[in-house]
């Protein structure tokens, strides 16, 4: 086990590479598919990498693991620069969204092949004259009764064990023709897990499987992860994946790294706008607001805003407000606005309704942002119609403000805790 480091990793494809994307038929051909990406996982650690589609996420784990080549930086695992290393002298093993099982071998066969090959790489010692005929003489025997030299005894050991941990021992004689693609899915887990490697990989594993499988699977992932302790770098876009597997998560977007955190501080301190808009499900609602006197006003409401928020050098001028939809308090209370339901979601548990903003009565700027709609998680309980006319509040330490040029936040949930 190790850390990795990946120290101002930048990634150009050549040109004639990039126009044979089917995706990226105009694309500047040299704007750099990862920029200047730093980032260190440390020994043991579960990092989540998420981000869009296209935002450079497989392109770094093809990086790290040597199937592609840096166009500048450094890769270290451990104490080793591994930028020159192809990938077979990694000691990194990864675990691939096709499962990428070998179709003629037996599940069993599958975990012990890295197993052999690491063994025949790093031993000159060849079987002995005697061993070699055993093998021959039983190798059509029933799989208890086959003779093993003592190498392979060994691979035994771990493929007995690993099976077991992800409970696959009853499938050990089948072909991956003859699993279904959970059951692929630890198989393919399990072939990273037998090597012991330094750290793995893994692109998306859990993308074949059905929602109830992914929960599972993921829960398993974990697990795994957490007993071996071996360093993890785990790719998704998929945001709820990231929140509960990762130790911490780095949010990605074109290429570049947003905001690396564990997963509660990504939802509670987003460093932009981004970050704020992709971490959360339903997403944050962003309103336009502009900073006077004391106030960030907006044409249906205007919040008073605490005299220690660093706003001074906003005075006048118009930034993001940014509220989750569970953090919408519903109800009448002092500096209430009303907003009318426009659509509604009754989950059972909770509800989730997309209401309109009122214009209030002193605002009539034609191009005012009233009307806007917004996201609010209200209580199963309360009966609720289109139509519906509730009472909404933004509580103060709830809301995220952002910088409209940069996007960066101003400040958030807590920073002033
Ligand atoms: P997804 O979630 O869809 O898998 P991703 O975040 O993993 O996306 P990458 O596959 O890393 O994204 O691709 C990042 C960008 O690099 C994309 O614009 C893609 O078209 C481009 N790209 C990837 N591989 C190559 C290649 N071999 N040659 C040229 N461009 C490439």
């Amino acid at each position: 086990m190790a850390s990795v480091l990946l120290k101002n990793i930048t990634k150009i494809f050549p040109p004639q590479a990039a126009s044979t994307q089917a995706d990226a038929p105009a694309k500047a051909v040299d704007r750099p598919v990862l920029e200047d990406i730093n980032l260190t996982i440390a020994d043991g650690e579960f990092m989540v990498l998420v981000g869009p589609s296209g935002c450079g996420k497989s392109t770094l784990l093809r990086l790290i693991s040597g199937l592609e080549t840096l166009t500048s930086g450094e890769i270290w695992v451990g104490d080793h620069n591994v930028d020159a290393l192809p990938p077979k002298q990694r000691d990194i093993a990864m675990v691939f969204q096709s499962y990428a099982l070998y179709p003629h071998l037996s599940v069993y066969d599958n975990l012990a092949f890295g197993l052999r090959r690491a063994r025949s790489k790093t031993t000159t010692q060849r079987p002995s004259l005697l061993s070699s005929i055993l093998v021959g003489l039983t190798r059509n025997l029933p799989p208890a009764l086959r003779y093993q030299s003592a190498a392979e005894q060994q691979i035994a050991t771990r493929v007995h064990s690993v099976a077991k941990m992800l409970q696959i021992e009853a499938l050990l004689t089948r072909l991956p023709k003859q699993l279904s693609g959970g059951q692929k899915q630890r198989v393919a887990l399990g072939r990273a897990m037998a090597r012991d490697p330094q750290a793995f990989l893994m692109d998306e594993p859990l993308s074949n499987l059905d929602a109830k499988l992914r929960t599972e699977t993921r829960a398993q992932i974990v697990n795994l992860q957490r007993e071996l302790g071996t360093t993890t770098i785990y790719v998704t876009h998929d945001q709820t994946e990231a929140m509960t597997m990762g130790d911490r998560i780095a949010v990605m977007n074109a290429g570049k790294i947003q905001q690396v955190d564990p997963p509660l501080a990504l939802y509670r301190r987003p460093a932009n706008r981004f970050v704020a808009a992709f971490i959360g499900s339903p997403p944050m609602n962003f309103l336009p607001v502009t900073v006077k006197a004391g106030q960030l006003v907006h044409p249906s409401f205007a919040i008073a805003v605490p005299s220690n928020w660093p706003l001074d050098t906003y005075n006048n001028q118009q930034i993001t407000l940014g509220i989750r939809p569970e953090h919408i308090a519903v109800g009448q209370t002092p500096g209430a606005f009303s907003a009318t339901v426009t659509q509604f979601e009754a989950l059972g548990s909770e509800t989730f309704a997309v209401v309109t903003l009122a214009q209030s009565a002193d605002s009539r700027d034609p191009d005012s942002a009233a009307g806007q709609s917004l996201q609010v998680r209200i209580s199963a309980d309360q009966p609720i119609e289109r139509g519906s006319v509730l009472q909404l509040s933004f509580p103060t330490e709830k809301i995220h403000l952002f910088d409209d040029s940069s996007g960066a936040a101003i400040f958030s949930e807590a920073t002033l805790a």
